[in-house]
């Protein structure tokens, strides 16, 4: 998609911190931290929230898990405990619409989220 942030990111036409990357999925830090690790982790395929993903491509959904996972453990912060968050709509506070995991760590993190 050409007006989308994130897919841009994917064709390196705009930078980031990327921390892992798979065949078919790519991660890379938030510029807006929210906890010591804060890394997005997305389909380099543009698919607009996680049920559209879960929809339209059997497995990728589960690419993105893996790769979540896989950040908490290179991040070290596997065992002590992560989150991984898929905003889903405006009311959720879905900002950017290529689907995106957070995966969030390194710090207590409270119950219910606000
Ligand atoms: P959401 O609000 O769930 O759609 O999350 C979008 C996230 O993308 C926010 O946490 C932003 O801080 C993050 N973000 C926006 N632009 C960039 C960028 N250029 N590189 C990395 N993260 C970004």
């Amino acid at each position: 998609m050409t007006d989308c942030l994130f897919c841009k990111i994917v064709a390196k036409e705009i930078p980031a911190t990327v921390v892992h990357e798979t065949a078919r999925t790519l991660a890379f830090r938030d510029v807006n931290p929210q906890a010591p690790t804060h890394v997005l982790v997305i389909p380099k395929g543009h698919y607009e929230n996680a049920a559209v993903l879960a929809e339209a491509d059997d497995g990728l959904a589960d690419d993105v898990l893996k790769a979540a996972d896989a950040v908490a453990v290179q991040e070290g912060v596997a065992e002590a405990g992560y989150r991984v968050v898929f905003n889903t709509g405006p009311q959720a506070g879905q900002t950017v619409f290529h689907v995106h995991a957070h995966v969030l760590g390194g710090r207590d993190l409270h119950w219910p989220p606000g």
